[in-house]
């Protein structure tokens, strides 16, 4: 069977909202939040864990948010920064999709089947998730050390 682990990063691995003036930048269009937004968790031990899984069979996707009311210019931008963020962490993943505000992320990966686990801290994208199980990200690290 398929299994796969499905990150979000603003406010589950990334601390985007932590960010001094994220939301100013953010609406001038400035990127710079993303580049610097810290881990929210031990991204080493993070990635010790998804590393592990992986030998289990388990594939790492990242299925993240452009900015809301964004434009070309800045999603290539934001892009960007959170492909060099993950870059940055080491972070394991085998397959990222960085998608529209608002998308449905079952949307990105939902051909695929088996059981996907959804790791995000937004509530409502959690509810609308029906490939596997939806966790917050408070509940991240437990979660993943229960499936070694
Ligand atoms: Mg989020």
């Amino acid at each position: 069977m398929n299994k796969f682990l499905v990150f979000d990063m603003d406010g589950t691995i990334a601390d985007l909202y932590g960010v001094d003036g994220w939301l100013d930048d953010i609406h001038a269009r400035d990127a710079h939040p993303y580049a610097e937004a810290r881990p929210l968790v031990d991204m080493e031990k993070l990635n010790d864990i998804l590393n592990q899984l992986k030998e289990f069979g388990w594939y790492i996707v990242v299925t993240s948010w452009l900015a809301k009311g964004s434009t070309k210019a800045y999603d290539t931008a934001v892009r960007k920064a959170k492909r060099e963020w993950l870059e940055a962490f080491g972070f394991p993943y085998d397959e990222i999709h960085l998608v529209k505000y608002g998308t449905t992320k079952a949307d990105c990966t939902r051909k695929y089947g088996g059981r996907q686990v959804l790791f995000d801290d937004n509530a409502k994208v959690r509810n609308g998730w029906h490939l596997g199980e939806a966790i917050d990200a408070t509940e991240m690290m437990e979660y993943l050390a229960t499936l070694l």
